[in-house]
């Protein structure tokens, strides 16, 4: 059994797939029937864990007890849940949501005769988003072998989806805009795709813009309508519980008017019943603002699209990805707008599709290079071009083998920072700042160097603090930003003020920061090196893993 599973770990709503016997990606159904699990998890008592339609629904029975937007906490520094006086950090909910959506799918495979009873998937690859920094996605490895998974890799959503939709392959070079709404965040990539090799250009979004915001958009309109009809003092949403209740029905009625052109919504309130009926179109208008946020967004990519030699002319194809770039007025904003007709297919199972083909095609290469080290019995550290059984090169043998879901071929990611790294100095009006020396959308692996001078006489050393952060300034004020590395430079020799001293930064894609700072006069040096994740060691890993074990997940 070779079987994987691709996961797509929302933030709200959560998708798992895996390559069928014909080579085409599948969708696994749940426990409730559905290909979509909420994001949602309600801690029922210290051993038993609620996860999906059921815990939403809690949300407004038991919200006290019901977590959700964990996502939003993954790789942060307070990622902290409090649930009956216990601690539950954001990896290990997303563990739960793990178990479960691999819990469900082993299940579902069982029941259609692909896997026999007793055993289980557990080889997957977990999506997150391209904004998503090297803590973030080490905290999403994390919570995969928290659920006792065993984590191939961690990819981007956006390249995920592009997958699914079939970007890659012999003969293709395409570039790519994919456009993900979904329900609490808004990602943007521009993608190149030269067969299998997937170059990632440029990022943006917004993480606190989604379906979310839709649904509350109509909340506030709702209200507005109430308190024309009953009076400025009547609110209805003052009501914890009807509000909670009111959240579950406009979502339903938002989908509803994707598919139809009107719906009939009402709200309750302590001085009577609002009802009418909603047409698309002033649903539109009511979350117009909205829509114009994600264009604006929008914009700024394609600006550094452009300078990047990606204009929004040389964009082959727009896709559409999420479940709230289902709503038409998505499509309709970019087709008047940029008179480009954007691709919608499954946006909400494209990221779980790609992601098992991307896991599918992992696989098979990795099997088929331990099965190249053991022909020459080697290990597989130890196989090298030279000791290849018969020559050549890896990656082209395994493109001949045509194994892997893809047809042909390794597929390759490269990726671009996502965060910008830059080092404290004193600026020009004397004020402590950032000089960013790496900046986001730079293509991995980054070096950034910049020259500096000492600030005083016989100045003995040189503290080189490194801030991360978003900011695509050239350097911003140090104030409230805190070093995620520092490293000192001390003077061999007495050094005058104003000895240029070279500062270089760079970081490979697994999260190694490099650090070397040279005065050119003393030849003094510094080389240091950081990971920039605090990784849990192998015994909390052990110790929160056989917490999670007697934790029954349904
Ligand atoms: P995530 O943010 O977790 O990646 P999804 O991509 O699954 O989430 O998107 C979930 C959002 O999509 C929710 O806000 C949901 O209300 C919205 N959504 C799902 N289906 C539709 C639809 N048919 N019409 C409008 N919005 C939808
Ligand atoms: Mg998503």
């Amino acid at each position: 059994m070779s079987l994987v599973f691709g996961i797509d770990l929302g933030t709200t709503y959560s998708c798992i797939a895996y390559i069928d016997a014909y080579g085409k990606p599948e969708v696994l159904k749940n426990s409730d029937g559905e290909l979509t699990t909420p994001s949602v998890v309600m801690i029922e008592s210290g051993d038993t864990v609620v996860v999906g339609a059921e815990a939403k629904r809690s949300l407004e029975i038991d919200a006290e007890r019901t977590i959700q937007f964990v996502k939003r906490k993954m790789g942060k520094d307070d990622d902290k849940f409090l649930i009956d006086g216990r601690e539950y950090s954001a990896p290990e909910l997303s563990s739960l949501i793990l178990k479960k959506l691999v819990k469900d799918a082993n299940e579902d495979l069982r029941q259609a005769g692909v896997i026999k009873e007793g055993e289980e998937v557990k080889d997957v690859v977990i999506t997150c988003p391209a904004y998503f920094g090297i803590r973030e996605r080490e905290a999403t490895k994390l919570a995969g072998e928290m659920a006792g998974l065993n984590v191939l890799n961690i990819i981007n959503e956006p390249t995920a989806a592009a997958i699914s939709y079939g970007a890659t392959g012999d003969g293709k070079n395409e570039t790519v805009l994919v456009y993900d709404l979904g329900g609490g965040t808004f990602d943007i990539t521009v993608m190149n795709i030269n067969g299998n090799e997937i170059s990632v250009i440029c990022t943006g979004g917004d993480d606190t813009l989604g379906g979310k915001n839709w649904d509350e958009a109509l909340i506030d309109y709702l209200v507005q309508k109430y308190q024309e009809k009953y009076g400025e003092d009547e609110d209805p949403t003052e009501d914890e519980d009807t509000l909670a209740a009111l959240y579950g029905q406009v979502e339903v009625w938002k989908k509803a008017l994707t598919a139809r052109k009107t719906v009939n919504i009402a709200v309750n309130g302590s001085a009577g019943r609002h009802k009418e009926t909603l047409a698309r179109e002033q649903f539109d208008d009511i979350t117009k603002n909205l829509l114009n946020r994600t264009k604006n967004l929008l914009d700024g990519v394609l600006r550094t699209s452009a300078e990047a030699g990606y204009p929004l002319e040389k964009i082959d194809k727009v896709l559409l990805v999420g479940g709230s770039s289902r709503m038409p007025q998505v499509a309709k904003m970019i087709e008047e707008d940029y008179h480009v007709t954007p691709m919608l297919q499954d946006p909400d199972e494209a990221v779980a599709k790609g992601a098992a083909i991307f896991a599918a095609n992992e696989k098979a290469f990795k099997d088929f290079v331990l099965s190249e080290a053991q022909k020459v019995g080697k290990t597989v550290e130890e196989l090298t071009e030279e000791n290849l059984a018969d020559g050549g090169k890896l990656e082209e043998k395994f493109a001949k083998l045509s194994a892997g879901a893809t047809g042909a071929g390794k597929l390759a990611i490269r990726n671009v920072l996502s965060r910008s790294y830059g080092v404290i100095a004193i600026d020009d009006d004397d004020k402590e700042a950032v000089f960013n020396l790496l900046k986001c959308n730079m293509p991995l692996p980054a070096k950034g160097t910049k020259t500096f001078g000492t600030y005083v006489d016989a100045q003995e050393c040189v503290d080189v603090q490194i801030c991360e952060s978003r900011s695509m300034e050239d350097s911003y004020l140090a104030e409230g930003h805190e070093p995620v590395a520092e490293a000192r430079l001390t003077f061999q020799a007495n050094v005058p003020k104003g000895t240029p001293v070279v500062i270089a930064l760079t970081l490979d894609g697994s999260g190694l920061l490099h650090v070397s700072a040279e005065e050119m006069y003393g030849h003094s040096k510094l080389e240091a090196e950081f990971r920039l994740t605090d990784q849990m060691s192998e015994e909390e890993k052990r110790k929160a893993m056989t917490r999670l074990k007697g934790v029954s997940v349904e």
